[in-house]
């Protein structure tokens, strides 16, 4: 099971392909891919955060109000033991269940109402961005996943552009999502990924949380 969380809150997704919906967050704690531009570093430390189990988070974020999602997050979810525990006891309280990750390892489960929106990372990110990709052909094969890349300042842009043709991504479960953790720096990136996503037919994806509220956590 899952060791330690590190916050469980009631929001809005702000990334992807439910952004706006309504839902509930468990943020896993633990990560060791050690992203530059991470905005949850608190979640890093595997012994921080808190612990309870699967059966007190999913009661602590239904306590909080109803919501149509929930958004299993950190961290690296992927990272933690109990994760395919967490998902199927998710599934049967919420109508859809996504998976925020880096894609570091393969899906540990399918299920019709389970989502992986999956960030493999670029050469700018972290020392560990090829270990993101290694995985690749397992998540093209999981028809739930959509392909989330982050694209800050060049070389961003072409590595990007390399990396999905690489990995022959399909271009319809692909979105660019400009890099930023305020809204300046967000709009900074923005006209980079627009550019992208129209000449290659990739969608783009906003950041709601960053335009709405800035660095905060529980939001
Ligand atoms: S994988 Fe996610 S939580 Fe881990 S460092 Fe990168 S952005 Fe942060």
């Amino acid at each position: 099971m899952p060791d330690h969380i590190s916050e469980v809150f009631l929001s809005l997704q702000g990334e992807g392909p439910s952004a706006g919906t309504p839902a509930h967050f468990i943020r896993l704690q633990g990560c060791t891919v050690g992203c530059d531009w991470c905005d949850t570093r608190y979640a890093w430390p595997e012994d921080g955060g808190r612990d309870g189990g699967p059966a007190a988070w999913i009661a602590e974020a239904l306590a909080l109000g109803a919501a149509p999602l929930l958004v299993v997050t950190g961290g690296e979810p992927l990272e933690s033991g109990g994760l395919r525990d967490l998902l199927e006891r998710s599934l049967d309280h919420w109508a859809r269940v996504e998976v925020e990750t880096s894609g570091i390892a393969p899906p540990p489960l399918s299920h019709p109402r389970l989502f992986y929106n999956v960030s493999p990372k670029l050469p700018s990110a972290t020392r560990r961005w090829e270990e993101t990709w290694r995985a690749a052909p397992a998540w093209i094969a999981e028809p739930n996943a959509t392909f989330k890349l982050v694209v800050g300042d060049a070389p961003d842009d072409a590595d990007a552009v390399r990396l999905i043709a690489a990995h022959r991504l399909p271009a319809a479960r692909v979105m660019l999502m400009p890099e930023g953790v305020s809204d300046e720096r967000v709009r900074a990136h923005a006209a980079t990924v627009a550019a992208l996503c129209r000449a290659h037919g990739w969608r783009m994806s906003p950041r709601l949380h960053v335009w709405l509220w800035g660095a905060r956590r529980g939001v």
